[in-house]
């Protein structure tokens, strides 16, 4: 029994590990990928470089044997990085961690390496200059305010200070260090500075294009009718005002068509309303087949249709609009019957009202019901 136990105890202990280390590799995934925001990633790369530069000092100020602070301000730094890395990545939340990261950097670890690394001539302040950047960043309102001007100040007073006490600032002890050191500093910083920049980049390209491409797809949502695809009232009543605009300009032709479905409430009580679906949708597969010749066409209303004929007479369209009638009559219905639309003509002339265009159409369709359905009408 004490032994399913401890296998449970074991097993669980497992999980946790297995969890924070698959935590750790998706994170750094993200990271490589660049799939987290702009302000964490730019947390992490701080973070990253903070730990990189820690590391550093604590060599550098070892091997130079400089002081007795040296060691726990760097470790205490190294240990409170780490930790807050790992509480993101285990919590996932780093907001928290990232003012304590960047806080720390900025007004621990950067001020630290100035006066033990050479001062105002040392690779420390090309790195403040990363640091404000970062937080600019990472950080947004008054946080962020309050942040850049004290690292500001900061700065101003290092050098005051470094002016007016010499001595405050441990030197180099030979030029090698000197500029070995500016070395490091100078390409870190250039490094960091580049992959911030390229990171910000990649960032507000990727977003640019998948606003332009919502942005089209909602577009063609908004023109578009969902059950068959086919153009919306919204588009075609554009379409028409435009058409007819150029065909005022210019003097060419219109023609436009109203279709209306045969009886389509009887289809839908005796067969179902998916089953009247499905014959709407068919209707406008037939006709994205059959008007290939630069009609506009889509679904105006609940079973009515529009097509458009630019630079067509009614007398070319309505062979057109008879032919589309003739495989809507003979298309293989499942309920075994024939499906049949009425539809009624008009033609642009100079100075008719968009109303009265319509009207016209809408008359001849009338006139087509009235006289039995299953035909097309312009007169
Ligand atoms: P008419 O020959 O005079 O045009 O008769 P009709 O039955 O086709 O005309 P009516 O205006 O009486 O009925 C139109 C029907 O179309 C009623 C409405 O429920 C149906 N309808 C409208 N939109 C849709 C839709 O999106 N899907 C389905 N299944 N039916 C629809
Ligand atoms: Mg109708
Ligand atoms: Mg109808």
């Amino acid at each position: 029994m004490q032994n399913d136990f401890k296998k449970i105890e074991d097993k669980g202990e497992n999980t946790s590990k297995q969890t924070t280390m698959s935590l750790l590799k998706r994170t750094l995934k993200q990271v490589y990928h660049k799939e987290l925001p702009l302000d964490h990633l730019v947390f992490l790369y701080t973070a990253f470089a903070g730990i990189f530069m820690a590391i550093f000092g604590l060599g550098y100020n070892i091997a130079n044997d400089l002081g007795i602070f040296t060691l726990p301000v760097l470790s205490l730094y190294l240990v409170s990085t780490v930790s807050c890395v790992f509480y993101s990545i285990v919590k996932n939340r780093w907001y928290g961690a990232a003012v304590i990261v960047l806080g720390s950097s900025a007004f621990i670890l950067i001020p630290f390496l100035w006066f033990t690394i050479g001062g105002v001539t040392g690779s420390t302040p090309p790195m403040m200059f990363t640091a404000g950047i970062c937080i600019a960043i990472v950080f947004k309102g008054t946080l962020r305010t309050v942040m850049l001007v004290a690292d500001t100040i900061m700065l101003v007073v290092f050098i005051a200070l470094e002016y007016h006490f010499p001595d405050i600032v441990i030197p180099y002890a030979t030029r090698f260090d000197q500029y070995s050191d500016m070395a490091f500093g100078l390409t870190m910083s250039f490094m960091v500075n580049t992959i911030l920049v390229y990171t910000v980049m990649g960032q507000y390209v990727r977003v640019r294009d998948e606003k332009t491409r919502l942005v089209h797809r909602l577009e063609i949502l908004s023109l578009t009718d969902s059950l068959t695809g086919l153009y919306n009232r919204r588009f075609l009543s554009a379409s028409i005002d435009e058409e007819m605009r150029h065909a005022y300009d210019t003097g060419a032709h219109l023609t436009l068509c109203i279709l209306d479905i045969d009886h389509f409430k009887v289809i839908n009580d005796t067969y179902g309303h998916d089953y009247g679906d499905e014959v709407l949708f068919n209707i406008a597969q037939i006709m994205k087949a059959s008007l290939t010749g630069g009609e506009i066409f889509g679904r105006y209303g609940g079973e009515e249709f529009v097509v458009l004929f630019p630079g067509k007479t009614p007398r070319e369209a309505l062979p057109k609009v008879r032919a589309l009638a003739d495989y809507i009559r003979s298309h293989g219905w499942t309920h075994g019957k024939p499906v049949t639309i009425s539809g009624g003509l008009s033609s642009y002339v100079k100075g008719i009202s968009y109303s009265g265009f319509i009207e016209a159409a809408d008359k001849n369709l009338y006139r087509a019901k009235r006289e039995g359905r299953d035909r097309i009408i312009y007169r």
